[in-house]
């Protein structure tokens, strides 16, 4: 029997969810360290799935929205606790859906038209104050005067300058900096899981294998340590499941299921203004020279990041299913060099840039449709958080805090959450 009070805490999983948990556990006013105990069971590394792939977007508009304004606020409230600019990319962005006809695209990186003519010292001379913006990013003033004036006809800021002008058909603002901001979620994630084990939290890098419930409400986690590759159980008073799209093979018959997505980074020839873009982008017939394509509608999202680092993703595939561990992911080349081309045929600084990584994870969706699944299960002491779709880094921090309140609390406070509960889908 456990001692009176006494909680063993255990979360299953490291991604975003696990990591906030862990960390707002720690900052539960109930939370005792001497009396209470933390573990974070993640099966390969933290932040090695989603978390650490995603784009970062946090946006007032995202969904669902019982949530968001909550995840949204503690977001800025943990960038100032803890330096999130510098710590973690934490900033303010527009956010633009662009509608674009792409160039044709050579296999060749080719030097941009604009930096033959005049040089980027010239340029960046002629710079006056109103150029660099609060963010320290630089415009560089590159169009004319009649350029500018035509862009603004279709909507286009004069900051997002690094879309070149004869690919862009159309700019609708869909918000501003106040309204979204964005993350790196890599950064972000380690930074929540470090946060959390500076207050007690132990970090056991670890597959679990099975969650074994007692009728009395005592749980024994069984999995396999992954230092000694040995068979360890620890028992439990609380087990949070926040294994993202593994979440069935943990929790079984939890309809959440698994997309797997490629994305890109790049690293622009200059800085780039701070916008997050939803893009339309017809691309012409055999657009990638010495290739044969149909002429085709794609629209990758693409991330201007603080770090003179552009992050694009693709639309998602069924092709290969979720293997067991992020550490079997399955990058598949000729995605992400078609994400790499999709950007080069609108933007001469990504074309001209350099390819940092390219990558591929899961992400998990709720098979009825809606998400995420926030709250308690059909067993006692026996929690889910999981199921985030594309909004999980958004809805990190509230996630976090809410289950928090639920181990300590009995029920959800910050938020109502109720439309979440787990209990609706799972038998
Ligand atoms: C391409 C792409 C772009 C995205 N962009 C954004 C964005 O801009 N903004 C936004 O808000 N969201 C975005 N998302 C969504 C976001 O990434 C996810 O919703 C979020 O990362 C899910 O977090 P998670 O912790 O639930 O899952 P994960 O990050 O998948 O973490 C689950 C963890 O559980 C571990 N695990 C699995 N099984 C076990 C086990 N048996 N034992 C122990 N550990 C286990 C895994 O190793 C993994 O580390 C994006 C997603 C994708 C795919």
């Amino acid at each position: 029997m456990a001692e009176p009070g006494k909680r063993s805490i255990v979360i299953v999983g490291g991604g975003i969810i696990g990591s906030t948990t862990a960390y707002f556990l720690t900052r539960h006013p109930k939370y005792n360290p001497a009396l209470h105990s933390i573990h974070l069971i993640e099966a390969t590394a933290i932040a090695s799935g989603a978390s650490g792939k995603a784009g970062g977007l946090i946006a007032l508009w995202a969904y669902p929205s019982c949530l968001v304004p909550l995840s949204f606020r503690l977001h800025a409230e943990l960038a100032r606790e803890h330096n999130g600019a510098e710590r973690w990319g934490y900033r303010g962005v527009s956010v633009g859906q662009v509608d674009l006809i792409g160039r044709h695209v050579s296999n060749q990186p080719k030097v941009s038209a604009d930096a033959g003519a005049k040089g980027e010292g010239e340029d960046i001379r002629g710079l006056h104050r109103a150029d660099v913006s609060s963010d320290g990013n630089v415009s560089l003033q590159k169009r004319s005067k009649e350029s500018y004036a035509n862009l603004r006809k279709v909507g286009l800021p004069d900051e997002l300058d690094w879309v070149a002008e004869e690919t862009v058909q159309g700019y609708e603002s869909m918000s501003s900096p106040g309204d979204s901001a964005q993350v790196h979620p890599y950064q972000f994630t380690t930074s929540m899981a470090e946060l959390a084990a500076e207050k007690g939290v132990k970090i056991i890098i670890g597959s679990v294998d099975k969650i074994e419930s007692s009728s009395s409400g005592e749980h024994t986690i069984k999995y396999t340590d992954k230092n000694t590759n040995s068979q360890q159980s620890l028992p439990a008073t609380d087990v949070i499941v926040t294994a993202g799209p593994w979440t069935k093979t943990v929790l079984p018959g939890t309809p959440i299921s698994a997309l797997r997505a490629h994305s890109v980074t790049i690293r622009p020839t200059r800085p780039v203004s701070a916008f997050c873009l939803f893009t339309e982008l017809a691309l012409p017939k055999n657009f990638k020279e010495g290739t044969k394509s149909r002429a085709m509608q794609v629209s990758p999202e693409v991330y201007a990041r603080p770090n003179n680092e552009l992050y694009a993703c693709g639309e998602g595939d069924h092709l290969v299913p979720l293997p067991k561990s992020t550490a079997e992911v399955q990058v598949d080349d000729s995605r992400c060099q078609d994400i790499v081309d999709y950007c080069a045929a609108f933007s001469d600084e990504m074309r001209d840039g350099e390819v940092l990584v390219r990558q591929a994870c899961y992400l998990p969706q709720v098979d009825a449709g809606a998400g995420p699944l926030v709250g308690l299960t059909r067993t006692k002491g026996v929690y889910l958080a999981a199921g985030h779709t594309c909004w999980g880094i958004q809805n990190g921090p509230g996630t976090g805090q809410l289950m928090s309140e639920f181990v300590f609390d009995g029920k959800a406070l910050s938020a109502n959450v109720n439309s979440l509960d787990p209990r609706k889908v799972l038998r």
